[in-house]
């Protein structure tokens, strides 16, 4: 390790990283094997990022552990020990710790430090780093490690300041823990997040009403304790386990691999049996169980009627179990893993409102006033969500060449290259920025994947000489296209989900996730290999290239 030798002070550094969670951190570690001089801001408290904020009660990982975990240090894979198929919130957070400690990076990283503006300017070829609680800082590059989900949707009820209870977003939960043990809590949202707390939250609440817009289509996430032998037959071979999961479309879900056959080939009882095996060893793998189910209206009916049954097998009140029981495109929506969630609809304390019918109104100072009725509450809990892809990016102020303002630029939906680069924003990367498969696979991969293209492409910089890159104009236009026809082939675009920006009033309804990895690893491979090849790099104006 070369920490000791790089020279954290001063106002200058080569490059500047922005959020300190599992991109942030192997960004910085790997600028810090560059020998570059880095500064990581992040707006939190300590290490983490998504597993920093999201302290809900139930929040766990929807990858599995062995997977949703850090490749670049063969040691650290080694050492660590997951104990559970999904690890828990607080379970990721102490590995989050484990790798700040061990790899000594809090000393780059400035906590509590939100930034709020990033300023290029076109003489010096610096960016200026500017923090909401003031000061700046300059910078060769900047990268975006902000998250993709990290900007949380609070919807904007009228009332919401009179209610007289407790109000708490899942993506902002207090850090000393809620006590809802008794109380009336409402659950706002039922997504993944609202999956989750609800069976969780039944167990302390004395009353607990989900208030649900749309339904959502969750399968058992199939959770146990992870055998040791499992971990270390994976262990054996972590780098071959690596190397198969990247060849998968989403980069991961080992346990339940995809099916390549048609769904029209099978018999109906072929296919329950499929479906069948596939809810019973749990995870999402009901949707892989034949190819089609993403791209052909009817064969993803039949994926999405075997949820309905099993909905209607589990909740025991047949009006509740067709309120839950959703009618639309199965996986359109992010798909949820649960723990009882179905099943918490059994007890008689969990009611579910129909908000699709009777909207809510406003928050009064009892609680929650629908269209119908009013609900008094102790606790509201907002599981709404996030401003996803773009949120965390657009709320710092990031002006480019000649002023150029991202926010501006992307008025009409986010528009890159790759994923990684932005036209008007020299030596600006974002990690597993829009246009890039990022939250359509196993998040750690898709890091893993940028965090290497970035430090090669800063490695190659450097060997050449080079002082800035840019993604050109054409460039962007052929990805966008690009993204645009790879997800219109899909059953994706159908639903009014936040792959879209459809979860966020105002938002341009555009397919911001690119459909899989591993044509995409080919193609930034190949990028890398001809140059940086859409890019435009400019000849050296430095002396004072960084590092060694
Ligand atoms: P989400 O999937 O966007 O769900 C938000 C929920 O809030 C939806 O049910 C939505 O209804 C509802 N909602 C939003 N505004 C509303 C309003 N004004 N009135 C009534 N209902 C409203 O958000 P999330 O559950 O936080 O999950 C976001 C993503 O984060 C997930 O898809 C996943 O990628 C990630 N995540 C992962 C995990 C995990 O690893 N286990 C856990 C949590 C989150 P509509 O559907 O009608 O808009």
């Amino acid at each position: 390790m070369k920490s000791e030798e790089v020279d954290v002070s001063g106002t200058e550094f080569d490059v500047v990283i922005v959020g300190a969670g599992f991109a942030g951190m192997q960004m910085l570690y790997r600028v810090r094997e560059l020998g570059l001089r880095a500064r990581v801001f992040e707006a939190g408290g300590d290490v983490g990022g998504t597993w920093y904020w999201n302290r809900y009660p139930g929040a766990r990982c929807d990858v599995e552990s062995v997977e949703y975990s850090y490749q670049f240090s063969p040691e650290l894979q080694q050492e660590w020990e997951w104990t559970e198929r999904y690890a828990t919130q607080p379970e990721i957070l102490r590995y989050a710790n484990h790798v700040a400690d061990r790899f000594d990076l809090r000393r780059h990283i400035q906590f509590d430090t939100r930034v709020s503006a990033l300023v290029y300017d076109e003489t010096s070829d610096r960016w200026t780093v500017r923090a909401a609680t003031g000061g700046e800082v300059l910078a060769r590059f900047v990268i975006m490690a902000s998250g993709c989900l990290s900007s949380a949707n609070l919807p904007g009820f009228a009332g919401m300041e009179t209610f007289a209870g407790e109000v708490y977003h899942t993506g902002r939960w207090p850090h000393e823990g809620v006590d809802l043990s008794g109380k009336r809590v409402g659950v706002v949202g039922t997504g993944s997040s609202g999956v989750q707390a609800v069976p969780v939250i039944a167990e302390q609440a004395g009353a607990l009403y989900v208030f649900q817009r749309t339904a959502a289509y969750t399968l058992p996430a199939g959770n146990h304790p992870l055998d040791p032998g499992e971990q270390a037959a994976i262990k054996a071979d972590y780098v071959g386990f690596r190397a198969q999961m990247s060849l998968r479309q989403s980069a991961g879900n080992w346990r339940v691999p995809p099916n390549p056959a048609s769904i029209f080939d099978a018999t109906p009882s072929e296919r329950e049996a499929e479906f069948e095996a596939r809810w019973a060893r749990g995870g999402p793998g009901v949707l892989g169980a034949y190819a089609d189910i993403m791209v052909d209206q009817e064969a993803n009916g039949f994926a999405a009627e075997f949820v309905r049954g099993k909905i209607r097998e589990i909740v025991k009140d047949p009006e509740v179990a067709a309120l839950l029981s959703p009618d639309q495109i199965i996986g359109c929506k992010r798909i949820c893993l649960d723990t009882g969630y179905y099943e918490a609809f059994n007890r008689p304390h969990v009611h579910l409102v129909d908000v699709a019918t009777a909207p809510i109104e406003r928050l009064t100072p009892r609680g929650i006033r629908t269209a119908v009725d009013e609900y008094e509450l102790d606790v509201i809990v907002f599981a709404t969500g996030f401003d996803a892809m773009t949120g965390a990016l657009l709320s710092v102020d990031i002006r480019g060449r000649g002023g150029l303002s991202l926010r501006e630029k992307w008025l009409s939906g986010p528009r890159t290259y790759l994923g990684l680069g932005v036209p008007g924003f020299p030596n600006l990367f974002t990690v597993t920025g829009p246009g890039s498969p990022s939250v359509l696979t196993n998040m750690m991969v898709s890091i893993h994947h940028h965090v290497n293209w970035i430090g090669d492409c800063l490695k190659y910089l450097q060997d050449h000489r080079i002082a800035s890159i840019e993604a050109s104009a054409d460039a962007e236009v052929a990805w966008v296209e690009h993204v645009n026809e790879v997800a219109d082939k899909t059953l994706y675009p159908s639903c009014n989900s936040w792959y879209l920006g459809a979860n966020i009033p105002g938002k341009t309804r555009v397919f911001m996730p690119l459909l899989g990895f591993p044509a995409y690893v080919q193609r930034c491979a190949t990028v890398a290999a001809n140059g940086y090849e859409g890019f435009d790099l400019a000849g050296d104006r430095r002396s004072d290239a960084g590092g060694n």
